[in-house]
């Protein structure tokens, strides 16, 4: 196999995928490096207990707290990347994210790029992924160009009746955008739907529109684009300025159960994109330093690892008389507390729904859950259940920081921001509560959906280590996601967020992958076309091998 490349892409996950993705139609020679294998299909894929008890898909990595103990991260090394896994509940942010926003415990600073630009890419996200979604529903969204592809999934009866409660209560309750292959859906009977979007489950059927499906899959019988799994990037070689990435180091198979390190290979690409996730990313460049970089690649300002951010959220389960037998529960969001305003002094942030919790999920609460309601089972205390999962803007603050030690082990100081707001919002959240008829209610832990007990631990939502902007003196990449001071080195993953508002940052990753994607294909002096328009083609029917990849080489866990 040849050694060198156009374009080297780290990591395949809502960055490096749908990079690869927009600039696969090129023909330019590229090559994916994914340390993870592809999550195989299995029917633990929709079991409660290996999945959410057993934490299958983590990774077993360990990393380490800002005091040096030990935690093992919510990660997931996959094609596809946290994608695998993810809600795919798919939301722009808000335009004055894109500014600069005034919160309790500091200010959420600025894009170099504002809404206005940014737009055009939100809707060849959402056109790419498929969102199912109607524009104009939610007050707080910005303009947009373009109809979501699909009509939002339609509310289950117990939401139906929740969204007209809250809507009589003055509320504006919306339909939450969804990334689903509802024709893959309902191919596979409507079973299936109960976990294509359920945080943390992988979809068995395929029908949940994530990096890997949509984005690295349809790529993989093109003679330009190479992938490779079981392939951790340990470091980036330079030249001696450290100005131009020559060559990309591979550990091939010394993944996760192979027991040890493997064979060390060499890369070279023309240019060269980490989206190995925000943690690991900036772990890609603090382990790359030199001589000429005695901090890390592209390190001058010393902000890589900086300003690590990841949402303050909770889950929250209310539980009411009257039973929930919803099975799609994520459809309805409520923005009516994002900004300040209204009696407000800060925004406090967005209330979406979560997937339907069960009984297994719930096992760690049952002290607690079953105290609320005593005259109940934890099946029953599930079976009233109603999910919903409060987020407030997390800031980024320097000591915030992913650093690595002498022995390339990650470690994540981390302080909360923002937890006057967040419990506004959740004071908000009860009130609301008691225009659906449900007062009785419990918070869940933060990481309750994934059976975690370190808060530090939920890194599902991790952001903002090599932020983007236009000083070099307080950020890493410039307005094209550039690193500053590296001539042929790209970031594209949510790394770069300079702040990281109070929605999913996924679709916002995707948009930015497709932006960054552009723009490399005019440096190489080519187009990338209309490619990240196009729906993604039709997958073949669950169980069928045509667009099955062959089983990987090398390490990672499945
Ligand atoms: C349970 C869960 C639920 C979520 N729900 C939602 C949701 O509903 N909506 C939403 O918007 N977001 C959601 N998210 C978050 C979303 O999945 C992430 O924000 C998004 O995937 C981040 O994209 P990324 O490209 O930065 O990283 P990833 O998608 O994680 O991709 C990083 C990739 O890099 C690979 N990699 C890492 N290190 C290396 C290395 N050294 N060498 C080679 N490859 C490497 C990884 O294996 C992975 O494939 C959820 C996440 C989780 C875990």
């Amino acid at each position: 196999m040849s050694q060198d490349f156009d374009v080297i892409i780290v990591g395949t996950g809502a960055g490096g995928g749908t990079l690869a993705h927009t600039l696969a139609a090129t023909g330019k020679r590229i090559l994916l490096l994914e340390r993870g294998t592809f999550l195989t299909r299995e029917a633990a894929n929709w079991d409660p207990g290996p999945v959410f008890v057993d934490g299958r898909y983590i990774s077993s990595d360990t990393w380490y707290d800002g005091d040096g103990t030990p935690f093992q991260p919510q990660v997931h090394y996959f094609v596809g990347g946290a994608t695998k896994l993810y809600g795919a509940a798919l939301y722009r942010l808000r335009p004055q994210d894109f500014g600069e926003l005034r919160h309790a415990d500091g200010i959420s600073p600025a894009w170099p790029v504002g809404y206005d630009e940014f737009e055009l890419w939100y809707t060849k996200a959402e056109w790419l992924y498929q969102v199912h979604g109607t524009h104009g529903t939610d007050p707080t969204e910005g303009s947009w160009s373009r109809q979501y592809p699909w009509p939002p999934v339609s509310h289950e009866p117990r939401v139906q009746q929740i969204s007209d409660a809250l809507e009589q209560g003055g509320y504006h309750p919306f339909p939450a955008p969804c990334g689903i292959l509802l024709n893959e859906a309902d191919r596979a009977a409507s079973e299936c739907i109960r976990c294509a979007t359920c945080d943390g489950y992988p979809c068995l059927v395929h029908a949940k529109a994530d990096a890997d499906i949509i984005a690295v899959r349809p790529l993989l019988g093109l003679p330009n684009v190479t992938l490779l799994t079981g392939a951790e990037v340990v470091r980036l070689e330079t030249d001696p300025a450290a100005r131009t990435v020559t060559g990309v180091v591979v550990d091939r198979g010394g993944g996760e159960g192979s027991g040890g390190e493997g064979k060390r290979e060499i890369y070279h690409g023309d240019i060269v994109v980490l989206a190995a996730g925000a943690a690991n990313t900036a772990k890609i460049l603090l382990r790359s330093a030199s001589d000429a970089c005695p901090n890390g690649l592209a390190n001058g300002s010393d902000q890589v690892g900086r300003n690590y951010m990841y949402h303050n959220s909770k889950a929250v389960v209310a539980l009411g008389e009257e039973p929930n037998t919803t099975v799609f529960q994520k459809t309805l969001a409520i923005n009516d507390f994002y900004f300040a305003g209204d009696g407000r002094e800060w925004p406090l942030g967005q209330i979406q729904m979560l997937g339907k919790s069960n009984a297994m999920a719930m096992k760690g609460e049952e002290p607690h859950l079953t105290k609320l309601a005593p005259h109940w089972s934890l099946d029953e205390v599930a079976r009233h259940a109603v999910d919903f999962w409060l987020t407030t803007e997390d800031l980024p603050k320097p000591d915030n920081r992913v650093t690595v030690d002498r022995d390339g082990n990650i470690h994540l100081a981390y302080t909360d921001t923002n937890n006057s707001e967040a419990a506004a919002l959740y004071g908000e959240f009860r009130k609301m509560l008691n225009h659906i008829g449900m007062a009785a209610h419990h918070v869940l832990h933060k990481n309750f959906y994934m059976s975690m007990n370190v808060p530090i631990a939920g890194v599902a939502h991790q952001a903002g280590t090599c932020r983007f902007g236009a000083d070099p003196a307080t950020s890493v990449l410039d307005a094209n996601c550039k690193a500053h001071e590296v001539d042929n080195l790209y970031v594209a993953d949510t790394s770069i967020f300079p702040s990281i508002g109070a929605v999913n940052p996924a679709l916002t990753a995707i948009a930015n992958a497709i932006r960054v994607g552009e723009h490399i294909a005019e440096r190489l002096g080519v187009s990338a076309g209309a490619a990240a328009w196009a729906p993604a083609p039709r997958q073949a029917p669950p169980g069928a091998p045509a667009s099955a990849p062959t089983a990987p080489s090398g390490g990672g866990r499945s």
